[in-house]
């Protein structure tokens, strides 16, 4: 972890209000399912934008593809619900298939106007190896959406009556360079029983208990040398460090 006498990390549990931009309807509650349930308990409200409809996710052939999506949108409700968070929002890109950072970009910067967060967590789209395209996008899409939102002439028309405000915060998610350990010990189980709502998702009830089993292990390894027993890790950033920043990598 760096140490920037000039620029202060921001922090997660400081914030007023939360958006977290996702690809599929489970990557927030798979990776930061914990963390969801810290912001609950200090009653910081989470917002969910989804990026593609997840249709594609699917572990059994079958099933038309609307009826697919509704499906993966009703489980991350029932998800949801378990870990509070306050509204979905929804842009169904195909999983899987072609779509534009552009419009990507112009989508979540719409959101970022309308729900005025002062923190957003996407996934971290420079994750070593990470081959799934959508994750990709959607973390350069969401990373551009914060340095760009309070620019007129992008995604125009700015809403009618607009004033600029500050995003304090990016927070990546499955990412190789953390600089922050999220305590969740006390919400470990919770999160779980939010994950297994994802059921279309796994093939069987074994593959959900190795997920939580594997997904224990790591927030344990994540807390090794700290005073909690098990964690979840992001590299959080100040948007400013978004943009010509060399200094972003080791903060
Ligand atoms: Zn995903």
């Amino acid at each position: 972890m760096g140490f920037n006498p000039f620029i202060k990390k921001p922090d997660l549990m400081k914030a007023r209000r939360v958006l977290c931009v996702q690809a599929h309807p489970d990557d927030m509650d798979i990776s930061l399912g914990g963390t969801m349930l810290a912001l609950k308990d200090r009653d910081i409200p989470v917002h969910y934008l989804t990026l593609t409809d997840d249709a594609a996710g699917f572990s059994k052939a079958g099933g038309k593809y609307r009826e697919r999506a509704d499906i993966r949108k009703q489980e991350q409700k029932e998800a949801g619900e378990i870990l509070g968070v306050a509204s979905f929002h929804w842009v169904d890109f195909p999983d899987a298939g072609e779509w534009s950072h552009h419009e990507a970009r112009d989508a979540v910067i719409r959101v970022i106007r309308e729900l005025r967060p002062d923190f957003l967590i996407t996934l971290d789209p420079f994750l070593a190896y990470e081959a799934h395209m959508d994750h990709i996008r959607t973390g350069r899409a969401a990373a551009e959406a914060a340095m760009l939102y309070n620019f007129p002439h992008v995604a125009e028309p700015l809403p009618e009556g607009y004033e600029s405000f500050e995003l304090e915060g990016v927070a990546f998610t499955w990412t190789n360079n953390p600089n922050t350990v999220i305590r969740t010990t006390a919400y470990n189980n919770r999160k779980f029983e939010a994950v297994s709502r994802h059921a279309s998702q796994f093939p069987g009830e074994k593959d959900l208990v190795l997920l939580k089993k594997y997904l224990t292990y790591r927030a344990w390894r994540e807390a090794l040398w700290r005073p909690f027993l098990l964690g979840e890790s992001l590299k959080i950033l100040p948007p400013v460090m978004l943009h010509c920043f060399p200094e972003a990598l080791n903060f």
